[in-house]
């Protein structure tokens, strides 16, 4: 998904809203054994500053499934996440850059669903992982 801000300041419409779903590869998910079930839905919105900054506000829907990392039962949990980016035309501090023509938003999406991610995918709050105590 691209944003693109010279037909946006051009059209003068500084601020707006967007939705898309967006395929994630298959190395976007890192927890072992698991997917990101379907498509992630990214909302967001957009605000062009005179400086030629953009700030982004990106949300992202998702759900995980797989195994539990600690039992290997099912597992299945959604993930809701916000972050805000702001776009600059210079390089500076950890900020995204972009040409001044058009932002190309699927960098800031795939950062975002690795950023959104927990270390592990449990089937429970508090599972205890296998039982092995062979009562
Ligand atoms: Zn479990």
């Amino acid at each position: 998904m691209e944003i693109n801000v010279k037909k946006l300041l051009a059209l003068k419409k500084y601020e707006g809203s967007f939705e898309f779903d967006y395929e994630p590869s298959a190395d976007c998910c890192l927890i072992p054994l698991c997917r990101i079930d379907g498509p992630v839905k990214v909302a967001g919105k957009y605000v062009l500053y005179d400086d030629d900054s953009v700030g982004v506000t990106l949300t992202l829907n998702y759900s995980l499934s797989g195994q539990c990392s600690y039992c290997l039962e099912e597992a299945k949990k959604d993930i809701s996440y916000t972050t805000e980016i702001l776009y600059l035309t210079e390089e500076e501090d950890d900020n995204y850059i972009y040409d001044g023509v058009k932002i190309d938003l699927d960098p800031a999406v795939n950062d975002a669903i690795l950023i959104s991610q927990p270390n592990v995918l449990l089937c429970r709050e508090g599972c205890k992982g296998i039982d092995v105590s062979n009562k």
